[in-house]
């Protein structure tokens, strides 16, 4: 049996990320032959793709020039569109109301401008839509948008993803519906992706830079039992039994539970917890008609993804050798619900249908098609799960084990949101 001071549960970007900064020697354990998670790259006749496009970006100028300074990126600038009604509207929505037609867009300036609700504390999502941005733009892309993604009711969803978005100023609004141009979410106007090898290079930097450190990464070491002894977890996995002082878990929770007794009403909460998974679906043509735009948002309930990004506009490294694209649909769903039973294949069929009925692509230009789906993609704000989460967190905590990342946390979290994290858990851990 190997004795281990630090032990860290996967290896996606929170354990290498986590790894990378601790200064004593640790071992990470991942279940995939590959590191990264979610963050992980993979290839299509010679072009990277992502789980959903993973652009760097980040409020947080340390994580944000730590990331840059880790790997070589272009920066490019955001060109987002809203597909309504056959229209291009630009992103964000209300900084374009002019590309709408004159009954939307008076719908959506009126209700701005007059708005009824903006007095109300937002107990739920749907209801800080409504408060910060009026019901016309509530209506036409903020709702149907927002229950695409979620697969989800917005009145059942909490406001901590949302309370952090600002008003928008009343002159942008005014501006955009007469036709004059704004910009807003400035921190993203701006972006960062890796030059080559898709989102994998800041993985594969952050493996890197703890291997540098001594540090072991072991992969094809899925972790199957975690026990406690004398004060000291043992840890099985296929790699071997290890003796272990301080536990770090980066698994999400969910995978976390099956590995160790919890109490019934951690247990209760964990099953109550709401998530979704994800289908990408690449297809990548001779030719489309979308023109030089990078990520495309569809709010119509009858396509069924809610977002097309165009790699090819993240680099010459992204564009196939014969000048075709590569496209990429984004299709949520709940476990258990009707999208999950239908399966790659009939996704893909309707990601194709769709893409043609809209007219971005022509069924006879396809040259090749790839599905992948994730179990854990998306954290679903349901309006108990803060209560939830903190049942869960909260029994780790107590039993000495640390839980940092996206599903280890169980948060909408970024990777620089996850980086965060986890510098501010290595400084901890650092000084013990
Ligand atoms: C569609 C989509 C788009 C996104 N876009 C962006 C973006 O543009 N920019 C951005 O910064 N972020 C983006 N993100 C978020 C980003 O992917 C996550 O924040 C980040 O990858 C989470 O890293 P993590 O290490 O916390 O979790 P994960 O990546 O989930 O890592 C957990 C690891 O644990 C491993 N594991 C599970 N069970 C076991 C076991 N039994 N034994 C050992 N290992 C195990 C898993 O294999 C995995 O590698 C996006 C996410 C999604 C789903």
């Amino acid at each position: 049996m190997n004795y281990i001071d630090t032990l860290i549960l996967g290896g996606g970007i929170a354990g290498l990320s986590l790894a990378s900064f601790l200064d004593k020697p640790c071992v990470v354990l991942e279940k995939e032959p590959t590191f990264g998670g979610l963050s992980r790259s993979f290839n299509m006749n010679g072009v990277c793709y992502d789980i959903g496009p993973h652009i760097i970006f980040s409020k947080n100028k340390e994580v944000l020039d730590l990331h840059t300074s880790l790997v070589q990126t272009n920066r490019i600038k955001r060109s987002n569109q809203i597909f309504y009604k056959g229209r291009y509207v630009k992103y964000p929505f209300e900084n374009d109301l002019y590309a709408l037609d004159k009954e939307d867009r008076e719908y959506c300036l009126k209700e701005f401008l007059h708005n009824p609700y903006e007095t109300y504390d937002a107990q739920n999502m749907l209801q800080f839509f409504l408060k910060t941005f009026g019901e016309g733009i509530t209506r036409t892309y903020l709702q149907p948008y927002n229950e695409k993604i979620w697969k989800y009711d917005p009145s059942c969803m909490d406001t901590q993803m949302v309370e952090r978005i600002p008003k928008p100023p009343r002159e942008d609004v005014i501006k955009s519906a007469e036709g004059i141009s704004t910009e807003g979410y400035t921190h993203q106007l701006y972006f960062h992706y890796p030059k080559q090898a898709g989102f994998q290079a800041l993985v594969d930097a952050y493996a890197a830079k703890a291997i540098s450190r001594s540090h072991r990464l072991k992969a094809n070491a899925g972790v199957s039992k975690i026990t406690s002894k004398d004060g000291k977890w043992l840890v099985e996995s296929n790699v071997g039994t290890y003796t272990v002082r301080r536990l770090i878990n980066t698994m999400p929770i969910h995978e976390l539970s099956q590995l160790m007794v919890m109490p019934d009403h951690v247990t209760t909460s964990l099953l109550q917890l709401k998530y979704n998974s994800i289908y990408i679906v690449n297809v990548q043509v001779k030719r489309d008609s979308i023109g030089d735009h990078f990520a495309i948002y569809l709010p119509e309930k009858d396509i069924i993804f809610h977002r097309l990004s165009k790699l090819n506009f993240l680099g010459d490294a992204y564009c196939q050798t014969n000048g075709g694209s590569t496209l990429m649909a984004e299709v949520t769903f709940r476990p258990g619900s009707y999208l999950a039973g239908i399966g790659e294949k009939e996704i893909s069929r309707r990601v194709l249908e769709d893409l043609e009925t809209i007219g971005f692509i022509s069924g006879v230009d396809v040259t090749d098609v790839q599905v992948r789906h994730e179990k854990y993609a998306y954290v679903i704000y349901d309006l108990k799960h803060r209560m939830n989460t903190d049942t869960i967190l909260s029994f780790l905590r107590a039993q000495g084990i640390y839980s940092v990342g996206r599903f280890a946390e169980f948060e909408y979290l970024n990777t620089d949101g996850v980086v965060e994290r986890t510098l501010r858990l290595a400084a901890q851990l650092n000084q013990e």
